[in-house]
């Protein structure tokens, strides 16, 4: 009997199971985790970018729990020996058409706290990163890189030593409720616990349909593609380079990394993944695929999206069009300078409405709490997410 079981051995699982040992010291925590090892999904194939929060809606969660969730990430890392680094990102306007975005990102940086951004020129931008092009751009210091999958390796460890448990190769097939307690059944046995917190990532919608049949999103994959720059080509990206993103699209477009173990990645797209863990173009599974395309929603959100979405299809199948737009930012880079990455899958929530639901989101229905929409900057934000969490425990 456990007093707290958690669905999930990600960053938002980890973190969560590591503040509610914070909190209440007394009560016997249990992470199940499907698979074999943490963070295999979306926090392990993400862009270890430690976001700094220019890009959310002031006020909204994304922009609240960003801003708490650096300082949080950044105190946990200095006092494990996580390492991280604050190397700076430039945000560049490549046509006259970008500059009002441009400028609303920044307002919308000083809006959200962000007081070190700094609007810049093209020679300026020069400097900062001397093969981009630029007509002007946002330089935003404190945008750094980090390696999640080493932050959940140490959350981890320490929920182990402070009592909690991690159990994996547990799927949760089921969740019931008996004597005012969750019985949550994985492929091997049923574990009894008071409190449930769902944090099943790409499947938290059907996680939570165990219980409640009236969730009001599904979640849809959309996979992020990366090439890796040739090792003899790094020196074209000293940091993190991004484009003006489009304001209708939740996503960041595709961009420059320098990951924390030198690497330059060049990504990732967004493609409609035609399985919820479709990592590569082949990865189909007939559920996954029946379910999206029976879901109204989807098509009202095809509808609105259709010419984005065929041309990130497109640029998916062709390196000369990902190419083409990474030369809006690097022009002298060319299809020879790079080779094929790893990709990762982001779970989207889509409400029944048609909209690609932008904030978090987490719901309490009896005994369980439901996180049913956190993409990025969640990783960022995982240690203020899960404060949010537990305050939904409180209640
Ligand atoms: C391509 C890409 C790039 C990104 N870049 C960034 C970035 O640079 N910075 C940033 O802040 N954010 C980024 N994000 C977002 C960030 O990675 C995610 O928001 C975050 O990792 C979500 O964590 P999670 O724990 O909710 O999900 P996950 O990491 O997916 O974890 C969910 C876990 O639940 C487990 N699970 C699922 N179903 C069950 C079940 N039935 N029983 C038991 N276990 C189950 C899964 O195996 C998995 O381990 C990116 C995401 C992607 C995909």
């Amino acid at each position: 009997m456990y007093d707290i079981a958690i669905i999930g051995g990600g960053i938002i699982g980890l973190t969560a199971a590591y503040e509610c040992q914070q909190r209440f010291h007394d009560k016997k925590i249990i992470i199940l985790e499907k698979e074999a090892e943490l963070a295999l999904h979306q926090t392990g194939n993400n862009s270890g970018v430690i976001h700094s929060g220019i890009y959310y809606k002031p006020g909204s969660l994304k922009a609240t729990n960003c801003r708490n969730g650096i300082k949080k990430l950044l105190d946990f890392c200095d006092n494990n020996d996580i390492p991280y680094e604050l190397c700076g990102k430039l945000i560049v306007a490549t046509t006259d058409d970008e500059i009002p975005v441009l400028n609303n990102l920044y307002e919308r940086g000083l809006a959200n706290g962000l007081t070190d951004l700094k609007l810049l020129d093209a020679s300026e931008c020069k400097e900062i990163e001397p093969h981009v092009f630029a007509i002007k751009g946002i330089h935003s210091p404190s945008t750094g890189i980090i390696d999640y999958r080493t932050v959940c390796s140490k959350i981890a460890q320490k929920i182990v030593d402070n009592g909690g448990k991690v159990k994996f190769n547990s799927k949760v097939i089921n969740i019931r409720q008996k004597n005012k307690n969750n019985i949550i059944a994985t492929r091997a046995d049923e574990i009894e616990s008071e409190l449930v917190i769902n944090c099943a990532g790409l499947y938290s919608d059907r996680v939570a349909q165990f219980t409640q049949n009236n969730i009001d999103i599904k979640i849809i994959p959309f996979r992020g593609e990366y090439y890796k720059i040739k090792e003899e080509k790094k020196y074209l990206v000293k940091n993190l380079i991004y484009p003006v993103p489009d304001p209708k699209f939740p996503f960041l477009g595709v961009h420059f990394t320098r990951r924390i173990d030198g690497a330059i990645e060049a990504g990732p797209n967004a493609v409609l993944a035609f399985a919820r863990e479709g990592y590569k173009k082949s990865d189909i599974k007939f559920k996954d695929l029946t379910e999206i395309f029976s879901y109204p929603a989807f098509w009202k959100l095809g509808k609105q999206y259709w010419k984005i979405g065929s041309s990130e299809m497109l640029r998916s199948f062709s390196k000369t069009l990902f190419v083409n737009a990474l030369q809006k930012l690097i022009p002298e880079i060319t299809k020879q300078d790079i080779t094929t990455g790893g990709s990762g899958v982001r779970a989207q929530a889509l409400t029944n409405g048609g909209e690609l639901l932008d904030d978090f989101r987490i719901v309490r229905n009896g005994k369980i709490i439901h996180v049913l929409n956190t993409p990025s900057p969640a990783a960022t934000s995982a240690f203020a997410i899960a404060e949010n969490i537990v305050t939904h425990l409180d209640t």
